[in-house]
């Protein structure tokens, strides 16, 4: 499967079977939290991309999906809505199956109309706002020159506006940087202007571009989560363990570490295999040089070297 990945565990999403709208890494982001690596092709351009290839493939693997993913998820190496195709692929999918569909964006692009329109047939939207201050966004997502906090914000309120279905908003919060009492209440006055269903809050528990992207701890996250108010929810590691469709070959051991590093604790659970079976493989493919382990906030983390491995 070129385009399509998982089931995957999700902190967010449960069970989700991903849909991979993006080559990696092209994004009119270039956050210094990112978890896929630096931005190499940095653009709000739309552009047309494997949209029959995608719609395709979903085809084939509903013809047999197993055990029903809880969500279908718009995704990428990068930004799904510069995806001229998405819309098509979101209601042809939708046509296909009654598994709901969610898309994931930074929201950058959410204030061109024909882009809210596109995300009208999704059951779930997950945008991003990480702040409310036009020197902190610049400093954390380092969007393209030409893009402002003040056109996300008005993207996100028109899209409440129009949008029928939920808005699950992510914060991603870090240490230093947006988690101070000012930032939180100019994020809480922001947030309750957009209205999202639920608020997410995250904070940078992955390896991460910059060093400068620190995690706060979990008693900062609950006091930042009182501070912010509303719908708020601190978003755990994977909250549920277990996932099929995965058969744990060593290309699927790969393709994970592709999307996402990950520790083996994290794999043991995704692919329903005991720890130790884990740290075995692991250990031969890095042996192999298809993977590689770096330490991050105590913790080994493990990560493809294959890039646009599928
Ligand atoms: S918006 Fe997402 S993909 Fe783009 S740079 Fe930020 S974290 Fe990475």
């Amino acid at each position: 499967m070129a385009h399509l990945f998982g089931p995957v565990p999700s902190r967010r999403l449960g069970r989700s079977l991903g849909v991979d709208l993006i080559p990696p890494k092209t994004c009119p982001y270039n956050c210094i939290y990112c978890e896929v690596g630096p931005t190499t092709c940095q653009t709000r351009q739309r552009f047309s991309y494997q949209t029959e290839a995608m719609i395709s493939e979903m085809a084939d693997y509903l013809k047999d999906p197993g055990p029903a993913p809880d969500f279908i998820t718009m995704a990428g190496s990068g930004e799904p809505t510069l995806n001229l195709g998405l819309g098509r692929i979101i209601r042809e999918i939708k046509a296909m199956t009654d598994i709901p569909v969610a898309v994931l964006t930074n929201g950058a692009l959410l204030y061109l109309p024909e882009v809210r329109r596109e995300l009208a047939a999704a059951d779930v939207v997950l945008p991003s706002l990480d702040a409310a201050r036009e020197e902190t966004y610049r400093a954390i997502n380092r969007p393209l020159p030409e893009l402002s906090l003040e056109s996300l914000l008005e993207g996100l309120m028109s899209f409440r506006r129009e949008y029928r279905g939920r808005i699950w908003l992510e914060v991603m919060l870090l240490k230093g940087l947006n988690d101070t009492e000012d930032e939180l209440t100019l994020l809480r006055r922001a947030i309750q202007k957009i209205a999202p269903d639920k608020i997410q809050i995250n904070t940078a528990v992955r390896p991460v571009v910059e060093a400068a992207a620190r995690p706060l701890d979990a008693g900062e996250m609950e006091a930042a989560a009182a501070t912010l108010g509303g719908p708020v929810e601190v978003i755990a590691s994977f909250s549920r363990a277990d996932i099929v469709g995965i058969s744990g070959r060593d290309d699927d051991f790969v393709e994970m570490l592709s999307r996402r590093p990950m520790t083996a604790p994290d794999l043991a659970q995704a692919l329903g295999l005991p720890l130790v079976q884990v740290v075995a493989r692991l250990k031969r493919l890095q042996d192999s040089g298809r993977i590689s382990h770096n330490r991050y906030h105590d913790q080994e983390f493990y990560r493809s070297q294959e890039t646009g491995a599928a």
